[in-house]
C-alpha cells in the first residue's frame, strides 16, 4: 500500500503548492521510490477546460484526453511521470457524477449528501488505482478558508484516521511574509492558517513556509511552538532563481529527510540529486542567450503559456543557451505593415489559440518568419495561421481563412467532423457541447522520410499529444504542396495533415499538436531542442 501525502495551502494563493508537490515527488524519485502526484480542485467547473487562460492559466492535456490543472505539467516535468485522467478531479466531476448515479436511482432511496456521498467520492478518488508505487502526492487547490474546499479536508482528515497509523502525512505551505517597515518577518499570517487547518480537524505535520529571505531560528521555533508542529518539520521554502533549483534546495531544507522520518522510514536510500545539479548547472552558466518572440493573445499572463516556456528553457538547456522569451501581443501589430517588433529576435513562435482575435498578427509573424528566413515554430493554432498564410501569400489562394472565423473566405482550416481514435470513429456535430468535445490526447503521427521534422525526431512514427477543434482540410495538399509548402506529417490514415513545413527555409515547423507538454529538462523535446539550436544559428547571423 502507498503511502499518502497531502499538500494543503493556506494564506494566500500562488505560493507555488503546486511546484512544492512536484518537487516533493522529485526528491522521493530521486531516493529510488515510486511516486504518483494528484491534484483535486474545489472549483464547480468539471474540468478546465471551459476556462478562459486568463481565468485559470494553460489547460494540460495528458496522453489519456483529460483537460486538466496546470499543475499536473509541473508533476510530469518534475517527475517525468507521465499524468492522467484519474490524476485530476474537481467538485464539478464529482458532482456531476453523484447526481448521475442518483438519478440512476443508485442510491437507493437514501439521502444525499456532502457527508458521507461527496467526501466518499473524493476519498475513493484519492486511493483509486494507485498502482505499485511508494508514495502518492495529493494536492488540494486553493487555500484553507475556501468554501468550496471544505469537503476535501473533511475527505482527507477522515482518510488519515481509515488509512493504516503512519500512512498518511499533511503537509501545509504557508507565506512569512516580511514587513518592510517593521523590520521583520511575520509567522502571524502562518498561525493563522495552522489554527484554520486545525479547526476543521486537520494537524500538519510539515510546514513548508513560503519567504523571500531567511526565517531565522527564532521565527522557526515560534512558528513550531503555536502551530504544534517539531522545529525540524518546519522548512523554509525560499523563492529560487529558477523552479528546477527548487528539489535541490528544499532537500538542502531537509523537506524530503522530514518526510520520511513522519513515516518511520529510517533505512531510505540516500538521494542521488545529479541530474538537477546538472539541470541548475546547464542553466545558470549558459553559452550565450537567444531571444524567442512569442506571438499570442493571452501574454499578459505567462501561466496561459506555462508549457511552452518550460519547454523553451528546456530548449536552452539542450543547447546550453539562455532562451529570452518576447511576449507579443498578436493584435497589436496586426495593423501595421512592417512588424518592427519581430526584428531582431532569432526566432518566432505561435502558440495554440481560439478565436478570430489576434489572428492576422499571427498570420504576420508567419509571413515575417518565412519571408525574412527567421526560424518559426507554429504550434496548433500557429500552424494553421502559417498554412493560411501559406495559401494566401505561396499558393495565390487570396481569401484563405479558417471557418473559426466565421464564413467568407475560402477555408483552407474547418471544423473537423470525425476522425479516428484507435480503432474507433468519434464523431461531433456543429452543435455539440463545447467542453470535452476536441481531438483531446495522444494519437500518432507519421513522418515523411527525409523531412526537417523526422530529421529533428529522429524517427518516422510518434505520438503527440492534441486539443484542437479544426484540422487543415487535406484536400489542399497538392495544391500547397505545389506552392513549396511540405505536408511532412500525417495522421496514419492519411487524412489529417499533422505537421507542415517548409524545404529550404532554416527552419519553419507547424505542428497540429502540442509538442510541448511532453517536453522534460532532462529530456526537452526534440522540436524544442532543434527550434532553439535554429535560433542559435540565427543569432550568429545577425
Ligand atoms: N482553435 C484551434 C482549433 O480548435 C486551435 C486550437 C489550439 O491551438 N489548441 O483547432
Amino acid at each position: 500500500m502507498p503511502r499518502y501525502i497531502f499538500i494543503t495551502g493556506g494564506v494566500v494563493s500562488s505560493l507555488g503548492k503546486g511546484l512544492a508537490s512536484a518537487a516533493l515527488g522529485a526528491l522521493l524519485q530521486s531516493r529510488g521510490y515510486k511516486v504518483r502526484l494528484r491534484k483535486l480542485d474545489p472549483y464547480l467547473n468539471v474540468d478546465p477546460g471551459t476556462m478562459s487562460p486568463y481565468q485559470h492559466g494553460e489547460v494540460y492535456v495528458t496522453d489519456d484526453g483529460a483537460e486538466a490543472d496546470l499543475d499536473l505539467g509541473h508533476y510530469e516535468r518534475f517527475t517525468g511521470v507521465s499524468a492522467a485522467q484519474a490524476d485530476n478531479i474537481t467538485t464539478g466531476r464529482i458532482y456531476s457524477d453523484i447526481i448521475s448515479k442518483e438519478r440512476r436511482g443508485d442510491y437507493l432511496g437514501a439521502t444525499v449528501q456532502v457527508i458521507p456521498h461527496v467526501t466518499n467520492e473524493i476519498k475513493d478518488f484519492v486511493l483509486s488505482d494507485a498502482g505499485d508505487v511508494d508514495f502518492v502526492l495529493c494536492e488540494v487547490g486553493g487555500t484553507v478558508g475556501d468554501i468550496e474546499g471544505l469537503p476535501f479536508f473533511e475527505a482527507l482528515r477522515q482518510l488519515r484516521q481509515e488509512l493504516p497509523l503512519r500512512q498518511s502525512c499533511y503537509m501545509h505551505v504557508t507565506l512569512m511574509p516580511y514587513i518592510a517597515a517593521a523590520g521583520e518577518m511575520k509567522t502571524k499570517p502562518t498561525q493563522h492558517s495552522v489554527k484554520e487547518l486545525r479547526s476543521i480537524g486537520i494537524q500538519p505535520d510539515i510546514l513548508l513556509c513560503r519567504a523571500d529571505r531567511e526565517i531565522d531560528m527564532g521565527d522557526r521555533r515560534k512558528i513550531a511552538r503555536f502551530c504544534n508542529v517539531r522545529e525540524s518539520s518546519v522548512i523554509q521554502g525560499l523563492d529560487a532563481r529558477s523552479i528546477y533549483d527548487v528539489p535541490l534546495a528544499y532537500h538542502t531544507e531537509g523537506l524530503d529527510k522530514e518526510v520520511l522520518m513522519h513515516f518511520g522510514i529510517e533505512d531510505a536510500p540516500k538521494a542521488d540529486l545529479s541530474r538537477w545539479e546538472q539541470i541548475s548547472e546547464t542553466l545558470h552558466n549558459p553559452d550565450g542567450e537567444v531571444t524567442v518572440a512569442v506571438v499570442g493573445k493571452y501574454t499578459v499572463l505567462p501561466d496561459a503559456y506555462k508549457s511552452i516556456t518550460e519547454a523553451l528553457v528546456h530548449g536552452g538547456i539542450a543547447n546550453q543557451v539562455k532562451v529570452k522569451i518576447k511576449w507579443l501581443e498578436a493584435e497589436e501589430f496586426e495593423n501595421s505593415d512592417d512588424p518592427n517588433v519581430l526584428k531582431g529576435v532569432h526566432g518566432i513562435l505561435v502558440p495554440g489559440g481560439f478565436g478570430e482575435r489576434g489572428a492576422e498578427g499571427k498570420i504576420k509573424a508567419a509571413t515575417f518568419a518565412r519571408t525574412k528566413h527567421v526560424p518559426y515554430f507554429g504550434i496548433c493554432f500557429g500552424m494553421q495561421m502559417a498554412v493560411v498564410e501559406a495559401a494566401r501569400n505561396m499558393a495565390g489562394i487570396e481569401n484563405a481563412s479558417s471557418s473559426e472565423f466565421g464564413e467568407g473566405g475560402e477555408n483552407i482550416v474547418g471544423l473537423m467532423t470525425e476522425w479516428t481514435k484507435g480503432n474507433e470513429r468519434v464523431e461531433r456535430t456543429a452543435d455539440t457541447d463545447l467542453g470535452g468535445t476536441m481531438r483531446l490526447g495522444a494519437y500518432p503521427a507519421r513522418l515523411v522520410e527525409g523531412s526537417k521534422v523526422a530529421e529533428q525526431y529522429g524517427m518516422l512514427d510518434i505520438e503527440e499529444r492534441h486539443r484542437h477543434r479544426y484540422e487543415v482540410n487535406i484536400e489542399y495538399k497538392d495544391k500547397l504542396e505545389a506552392a513549396g509548402l511540405l505536408f511532412s506529417g500525417l495522421s496514419p490514415d492519411g487524412v489529417l495533415p499533422e505537421i507542415v513545413e517548409i524545404p529550404g527555409h532554416p527552419w519553419f515547423i507547424g505542428v497540429q499538436y502540442h509538442p510541448e507538454l511532453k517536453s522534460r529538462p532532462f529530456e526537452p523535446h526534440p522540436l524544442f531542442a532543434g527550434f532553439v539550436k535554429a535560433a542559435l544559428e540565427q543569432s550568429r547571423m545577425v
